[in-house]
């Protein structure tokens, strides 16, 4: 089936649930057993049941059926945040000893992660600067057990050739665990292309509407019972509401993901052509520096962009000031568009010499396309503009 189908049905088993359209709510801590030999028969695996819902919840499940259907992927894990997902998503295959390779140019929550938590549990991160396959085929050890990458990355969108990469980690057998958030799997399959573990942010996208923190962790289930075990063991689970919300927000996702796909190509040339404006980053563009790539691994190019408005830190400051439809805060892939200068909110922290290096000036804004009109948004961009 499709997408489309399976974004509205998959996980949805009327006929088990009373013959609701909608999954029930299953807001329990805890399952009673008939007796001692179902409760046992359950334990060990030889009987489908449910025992305490931090190890298994029947909302949670149909929620994580119906990721799993939407990514191709055999079997998912759904979890409290996208952080969650990344550090079990990561967790389940390294050990103290073991060095992970990742790129520089990941979400700053992940590097975070990499850099004050996994270093104690002692496991070693190296990262690497470029995104080249070459580059990162090149800083491989004997000791790296995963490499993981985003793409694509966020805010400058650049692209990472998976097939490639996933040819250099299967024969070494490392496991490529892939960042997919911004791609989103309505138009970009990191499994199919050979990567071994997708994680998401379902924050953004997946759920769409900006108002749940979740993650997921999709993969082969040989790859995700380890995964569920780590979540079990530490308790970072979705709770039912939770999921149901989650699996509400998902029926349109194909719907949401044409519209963002759509108003974000439409914003990009609007912008690109604009006198005001220096430069776009939107890997649809025929001027992003990995078009064909991008184009090769993607079926669509999402809604999020940046742009360089031809002026100082402070004129884009006024930009996304006079902004009145789109929001000024982080996030992104909501129904909503939302707007920001990564200089004053994602990459504050991050010094001057290394934002430079990374090609992230004081000019630069970023911009999640909503589901809006076009028209409302370009015009509402386009006062700011003039206005600055
Ligand atoms: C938001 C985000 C995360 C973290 O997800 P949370 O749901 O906020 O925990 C990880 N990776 C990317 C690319 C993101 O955009």
């Amino acid at each position: 089936m499709k997408i489309d189908t399976l974004a509205v049905h998959a996980g949805n088993h009327p006929r088990r649930q009373l013959g609701a359209v909608s999954p029930p709510i299953y807001q329990t801590a805890t399952f009673v057993a008939a007796d001692t030999d179902e409760l046992m028969a359950v334990n060990r695996g030889e009987k489908q049941g449910f025992i305490y819902s931090r190890l298994r919840n029947p909302t949670v499940m149909a929620l994580e059926e119906k990721l799993a259907r939407i990514e191709g992927a055999e079997s998912a894990v759904a979890f409290s945040s996208g952080m969650a997902a990344t550090a079990a998503g990561v967790g389940a295959f390294v050990k103290a000893g073991d060095e992970i390779l990742s790129l520089a140019d990941v979400y700053g929550g992940t590097h975070k992660y990499f850099t004050d938590v996994l270093p104690r549990q002692g496991v070693t991160v190296n990262w690497v600067q470029s995104n080249g396959v070459g580059e990162i085929e090149a800083r491989i050890t004997p000791a790296t057990r995963v490499v993981f990458v985003e793409t694509p990355s966020n805010p400058l969108l650049h692209i990472v050739d998976l097939s490639a990469l996933a040819k250099i980690t299967r024969a070494r057998d490392i496991k490529l665990i892939v960042d997919g958030t911004l791609g989103s799997p309505f138009n970009q399959r990191p499994l199919e292309l050979g990567a071994d573990v997708v994680v998401h942010s379902a924050s953004k996208y997946l759920n769409g509407h900006s108002d749940l923190i979740v993650g997921v962790v999709v993969a082969a289930r040989a790859h995700t019972r380890a995964v569920r075990s780590l979540q079990f063991a530490s308790g970072s689970i979705l709770d039912p509401m939770g999921a149901w919300l989650m699996h509400r927000g998902l029926s349109t996702y194909a719907l949401r993901m044409r519209a963002h796909n759509a108003n974000g190509m439409a914003v990009a040339r609007h912008l690109e052509q604009h006198p005001k404006v220096q430069r776009v980053y939107y890997p649809g563009l025929e001027s992003h520096p990995q078009h064909d790539l991008a184009r090769r691994q993607m079926r669509g190019f999402g809604g999020l962009l940046s742009f360089e408005v031809r002026g100082s830190g402070e004129t884009a400051r006024r930009v996304v000031d006079r902004c009145q439809l789109c929001g000024l805060g982080p996030s992104l892939g909501g129904i909503e568009c939302l707007i920001s200068q990564p200089v004053t909110t994602s990459h504050y922290s991050v010094p001057e010499a290394t934002r430079h290096a990374q090609g992230i000036f004081d000019n630069l804004i970023r911009l999640s396309v909503g589901i809006e009109a076009a028209e409302d948004i370009i015009a509402d961009l386009d006062q700011a503009l003039e206005a600055a």
